[in-house]
């Protein structure tokens, strides 16, 4: 094979092994075995001198047309890595993980209410969910609250018909939970959204939630509430607190008694417990003979126990929130702080 020839397959050759070259370093290293002092192509011209005449031209034009074409690919191979590269000269790695979307967190009512949720699990408690929009009957007359009852005035209410409403609290589904489960035993808490009509201040929303528990079996008593809602008491605000019970009136628990917990200042006074050492946090009592046959069981064979508390309040205590209309106004500033 001529000289000539030789270059002309060289060339070939190193073309086409540049077309593999995928970093700064490969190129590198190419440009040396192929264009460098003591490269391939240099070994070749080196033996320029010794031909005759004739065949010195070819392979002299050769020797030129190679080295041109071999120094041009060379800096358009170099060029494409260093535009593919963060400047630094080395190859993107495309193997590294990329930027993960931020994802979105729990909303501090729902954690609130998975908390609760675990406790009363724990206790044997099921979760029971019943519907938003209610009827008269349920959310009222099978309460034990009949039309033109004055314990009415105690929930303003938002009326979608004459008999369809918002519902006020999550009673109404104490009337759903024993329907479905009578005669049998029962105990179900039963969470959700309510409504109300009011004014919305600091202290008050028109929509919050709620939590309702409920037993319902034979040799249920008061000391059977005291003891469960002592244990979730604990869990939830910490195993120092104490609970007390005071009489109140509901017309669907006969007694009814409000719930306090000890405030956390110990009875030294402050503004949560307004000096009182004793923070409110729920209303119950035992479920009302009526409002157990209105559920489907016979009030001489069981007995029941009912409570009924705010969710946002506990997160209130925990946290320290001066505002119950941060919860519901989207603002992420405050939302994020507890995803
Ligand atoms: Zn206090």
């Amino acid at each position: 094979m001529s000289l000539a020839d030789q270059i002309s397959e060289l060339k070939a050759r190193a073309l086409n092994t540049l077309q593999g070259t995928t970093s700064a370093a490969d190129v590198e290293s190419w440009r040396v075995s192929y264009l460098g002092r003591r490269g391939e192509l240099a070994g070749l011209i080196s033996r320029l001198p010794t031909l005759p005449a004739e065949e010195k031209r070819a392979a002299g034009q050769a020797a030129n047309d190679a080295k041109n074409a071999l120094q041009s690919a060379y800096d358009e191979r170099v060029a494409s890595i260093k535009s593919a590269s963060r400047g630094d000269g080395e190859a993107v790695d495309v193997t590294l993980p990329g930027i993960p979307p931020a994802v979105g967190g729990l909303h501090l009512t729902r954690q609130t209410l998975y908390e609760i949720e675990r406790i009363f699990a724990s206790m044997g408690f099921s979760v029971f969910e019943t519907r938003e929009v209610e009827s008269d009957e349920y959310n009222f007359e099978l309460l034990n609250i009949p039309p033109e009852h004055p314990a009415r005035d105690m929930w303003d209410t938002m009326y979608v018909s004459e008999d369809v409403l918002l519902r006020t609290h999550t009673s109404p589904g104490q009337i759903r939970a024993m329907r479905k489960y009578h005669p049998e035993p029962l105990r179900v808490i039963l969470p959700g959204k309510c409504h109300r009509y009011e004014a919305v201040s600091a202290r008050s929303e028109s929509m919050f939630y709620q939590v309702e528990g409920l037993a319902v079996g034979h040799g249920i008593t008061l000391a059977s509430l005291k003891g469960v809602f002592q244990a979730f008491a604990q869990q939830m605000y910490g195993p120092d607190r104490e609970m007390r019970f005071r009489a109140s009136y509901f017309p669907f628990t006969e007694p009814s008694v409000e719930i306090d917990i000890s405030c956390t200042c110990e009875g030294r006074g402050c503004t949560l417990c307004k000096g009182t050492g004793w923070l409110e946090v729920s209303g119950g009592g035992m479920v009302h003979p009526t409002v157990l046959r209105n559920g489907g069981y016979d009030p001489d064979e069981v007995t029941g126990f009912a409570f009924g508390m705010g969710v946002e309040r506990p997160a209130i205590l925990k946290y320290d929130i001066d505002d119950i209309r941060r919860f519901y106004a989207n603002d992420l500033r405050f939302l994020q702080q507890f995803a």
